[in-house]
């Protein structure tokens, strides 16, 4: 998951940022409006916004609503910083479009949990379903177990969220890096053929429905897009 803040304080933004990368975030910072709306379009695109309201080149507002007027970004929720006393109506409500706010000086514990509601209500909307299904293969998200055929197969923690990791963006090629930073965490300290055995352990388990995984040599890994093709 990757965080963007965008926040002119430097100390208060480096402090944000220490703290969720210890919660397992990946963290983009810009120190003003401008290198804040670049960094909202770069790849990989933000999971979530931390936008300071008081800026000195671009107002959080004008902010906001630039990010909602783009397609790429529309979707992406904010969560606005305010000092006490600034119009926090006008920010939360629709006329500008943050999702939450939440107003300085405020704890870091707060922000974090703020941050993992909103996204949890945003995957929510996005209508997700528990039970993922794909050909053999079923996953229950919330319960984080799996099926092949019917028949349960143990998975660690993290097995399960590498399998998730690769269901959950089928059809696209996985780099390494990538799933190092969404399954470990960008702070693990592990490198890049962890990754491997890992998968490969995975691939084990899941037994036939293992080929779900392709290996794309010298890149990283990609899921497959449709079932069937695992057959063959
Ligand atoms: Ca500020």
């Amino acid at each position: 998951m990757v965080v963007l803040i965008i926040e002119d304080e430097v100390d208060l933004a480096t402090t944000v940022e220490y703290n969720l990368k210890s919660e397992g975030f990946q963290v983009r910072l810009a120190h003003s409006g401008r290198q804040g709306l670049a960094a909202a379009t770069t790849d990989p695109l933000p999971d979530v916004i931390v936008l300071d309201l008081m800026l000195p080149d671009l107002s959080g507002t004008e902010i906001c609503r630039r990010i909602r007027d783009q397609e790429r970004t529309r979707e992406i929720p904010v969560i606005m910083c305010t000092a006490k006393g600034e119009e926090i109506d006008r920010v939360v409500g629709f006329e500008v479009g943050a999702d939450d706010y939440i107003v300085k000086p405020f704890s870091v514990r707060e922000l974090v949990l703020r941050i993992r509601a909103l996204l949890r209500r945003v995957h929510r909307v996005e209508g997700e379903p528990s039970l993922i299904r794909f050909g053999r293969l079923k996953i229950d998200r919330d319960a984080h177990r799996a099926w092949v055929d019917d028949a349960e197969i143990g998975l660690t923690a993290l097995e399960f969220r590498l399998l998730h990791a690769f269901m959950s963006r089928k059809g696209r090629v996985q780099t390494r890096d990538a799933l190092l930073s969404d399954v470990w965490g960008i702070e693990a300290e592990v490198t890049t053929r962890t990754v491997d055995t890992h998968v490969k352990r995975l691939r084990e388990k899941l037994g036939d429905a293992g080929a779900y995984i392709e290996t794309l040599r010298g890149v990283g890994y990609r899921f497959k897009d449709q079932p069937e093709e695992a057959s063959a």
